[in-house]
């Protein structure tokens, strides 16, 4: 017999992986792919910063600040390259982290949980900072996986202009992909600067979304995962 409780955590969570659900208010989900042009790679990166910079600069001049000032005249060039290289960086499938599997020779066949794994991403629809903790779990089907590249293929999916419903389900969809298995889940906390720094100007709210495959869409699995996130 299923707790109520449960059951409805898991009705939520059937609604949240349902990839047509529109969420938010204005945080309309876009799909699962980030929209991208057929011809995103036709500039090199130092093209893309080159071009960048002398765009950047033209934003910062319509506001009405003098490129002259010290403080000021190197902004363009710092930006266009904390685009490219840093905080867009997983736009380039290039920069895809490589990931080497093993052998599950411990023969652990329970779920493996790494949580708070912190993240810095940016919302695409105003591209201010989103921030927060991503806890990811998986059962394995024969291989296991690095910790440390569970780390890195959030960071890499993160490093893109992103909504954080499509951000969770990215990172679910690698990890099946890899892993061959669906028993994947992702759960995201995050602030968005979008909604603290301006709009609504909300300081304490955080946004969870969640994915649960295979499975974890099964409601004790939900809640001995959400047992092992409880601080
Ligand atoms: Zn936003």
């Amino acid at each position: 017999m299923i707790p109520e409780k449960d059951l409805k955590i898991f009705k939520v969570n059937q609604m949240i992986n349902d990839f047509n659900t529109q969420v938010g208010d204005d945080h309309l989900y876009t799909g699962l792919e980030t929209p991208m042009k057929k011809d995103a790679f036709k500039l090199s990166d130092k093209e893309k910063k080159k071009r960048i910079s002398v765009l950047f600069e033209e934003i910062m001049e319509v506001l009405g600040l003098d490129l002259t000032n010290d403080s000021l005249k190197g902004t363009p060039n710092r930006v266009a390259k904390m685009y490219v290289d840093e905080i867009f960086s997983g736009l380039n499938p290039a920069n895809k982290p490589k990931i080497t599997l093993f052998d599950n020779n411990y023969q652990y066949n329970q779920m493996l949980v790494e949580k708070n794994i912190s993240f810095h991403s940016n919302c695409e629809h105003h591209f201010v900072p989103i921030f927060g903790k991503a806890h990811v779990a998986y059962i394995s089907a024969g291989k296991v996986i690095g910790l440390s590249k569970l780390n890195r293929i959030v960071h890499y999916y993160a490093s893109r202009p992103q909504v954080q419903e499509r951000l969770t389900n990215q990172i679910a969809e690698e990890l099946k992909h890899i892993l061959g298995t669906e028993d994947v889940a992702v759960i995201i906390d995050a602030k968005h600067l979008c909604v603290s720094s301006r709009g609504i100007k909300d300081e304490s709210s955080t946004t969870i979304t969640s994915y649960y495959g295979g499975k974890f869409g099964a409601p004790e699995k939900i809640a001995e995962l959400q047992n092992y996130l409880k601080d």
